[in-house]
């Protein structure tokens, strides 16, 4: 008698399952959206123009707890201008297998240049595709904008791009969530397609 009832119990507790939402995700076809503020991979925005925001200043490498992005900076010139003012960077690298996903990189840089995505899809077959270079960490460009180099189009100084400019606050409206961190789809560099 007593194992008839266990037998049922047993089956109740199926049954009860049966009858529950599904938790399962359809992984890696239907990738389940992350928390808005997840510390995903990271972008390097840029002004409405399309010149970088990144000034090459090398703070969020001097902040990196796991000395994980490499920078080196390059002087802008007239005729070959990526971002306002002085510097940008003409090597940007960061290192997928050391990143702890912290965030400190994001809150050191001046310019807000570099910024988290959701994307979390970051596996890969070797140690050296898990060094994200510049061209794959910059934000697409969206319309309107230019692909650099290219001379300032939204002002004489640097300052028309960081302060003071009400009509261009200095901010890449857009450009700070790259479209793939909507859509998931994006190619082998990670530009949005
Ligand atoms: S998120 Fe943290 S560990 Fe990753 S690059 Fe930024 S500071 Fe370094
Ligand atoms: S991402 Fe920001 S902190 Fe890092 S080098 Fe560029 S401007 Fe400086």
């Amino acid at each position: 008698m007593g194992a008839i009832t266990g037998t049922f119990k047993g089956f109740g507790v199926t049954f009860s399952h049966m009858f529950r939402k599904i938790v399962t995700t359809d992984y890696p076809f239907e990738p389940a959206p992350a928390a808005p503020r997840y510390h995903g991979r990271h972008i390097l925005n840029r002004h409405p123009d399309g010149l970088e925001k990144c000034i090459g200043c090398e703070l969020c490498a001097w902040a990196c707890p796991a000395d994980a992005i490499y920078v080196e900076g390059g002087d802008n010139t007239d005729e070959q201008r990526f971002s306002p003012g002085e510097r940008y960077a003409s090597i940007y690298q960061i290192n997928y297998a050391r990143c702890i996903f912290c965030g400190l990189c994001i809150e050191a840089c001046p310019t807000r240049s570099l910024t988290m995505s959701n994307e979390y899809e970051l596996a890969r077959d070797s140690r050296q595709d898990l060094i994200f270079t510049k061209e794959q960490l910059l934000a697409p460009l969206l319309p309107g904008m230019e692909q650099p180099p290219h001379p300032m189009r939204l002002g004489d100084t640097e300052k028309d791009y960081y302060v003071g400019a009400l009509t261009n606050p200095g901010t890449s409206a857009g450009a700070e969530k790259a479209p793939w961190s909507e859509t998931g789809t994006k190619d082998a560099t990670g530009e949005a397609s």
